[in-house]
């Protein structure tokens, strides 16, 4: 794959940053998207465009707000609370988004002569989400190639390993304090360890702790 050209489905956020390290370790060349659907946090899409920056990545905002439109909820509107009751999906989840940004992302991918997409998606942190399991991406990955006769790959490097397991991955990439200090996670639109009360900053929080913990202990057999 080192000749290859990947796009990056890229939000400035833990899992995606680490996935743009990956990709850049893996491909020759690589591009990140982002998709902008009026963020609860405009400042999303200024921590993507300055970590692209940084890393000298081109970098491609596609306006995605009809799903604002479409699925209004507590990533887009303020006056949404976040909210996660048992046996419920979260008040996060948007209908149909990775299938959109996958597919839009494929689209771009194509033009710009790119046939490996890479999305941060995992199913052992998933909330629930359906369009973030194994299955959603193998069927859809199969989708996008009959619809453009394309031989697109869609690579989840994250899929099967949790928080912990992703510090990990990052700090093999050489990348974990790039992540930890530039990267934003958190609900409240708080960069690095964020405002350590909404759920993000406490799922990442906890995967950090637990990674922090096993190296210590590596660290001192
Ligand atoms: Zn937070």
């Amino acid at each position: 794959m080192k000749n290859e050209k990947a796009i990056v489905v890229f939000s400035g956020g833990q899992d995606s940053t680490t996935c743009l390290f990956w990709a850049m370790q893996q491909f020759k060349e690589v591009e990140a998207v982002t998709f902008n659907y009026n963020q609860r946090h405009k400042l999303e899409l200024d921590v993507a465009a300055d970590i692209c920056k940084e890393l000298n990545i081109p970098h491609h905002i596609l306006d995605m707000s009809l799903l604002n439109q479409l699925a209004p909820n507590a990533l887009t509107r303020s006056d949404i609370d976040i909210t996660h009751e048992e046996g419920e999906l979260p008040s996060t989840f948007v209908d149909g988004r990775n299938l959109l940004f996958l597919s839009f992302a494929a689209v771009l991918a194509k033009q710009k002569g790119a046939r490996h997409i890479i999305t941060g998606v995992c199913e052992t942190d998933f909330s629930g989400y359906p369009d973030c399991r194994d299955i959603f991406v193998k069927s859809l990955n199969v989708t996008l190639n009959l619809s453009m006769d394309y031989p697109f790959v869609i690579h989840t490097p994250l899929m099967w390993i949790d928080k912990a397991e992703t510090w990990k991955l990052a700090d093999e990439l050489n990348a974990f304090e790039f992540v930890r200090n530039k990267t934003l996670t958190c609900y409240n639109g708080i960069i690095s360890d964020g405002c350590g009360e909404c759920p993000a900053c406490e799922l990442r929080k906890a995967g950090l702790d637990r990674y922090l913990e096993m190296k210590g202990a590596s660290e001192h057999v």
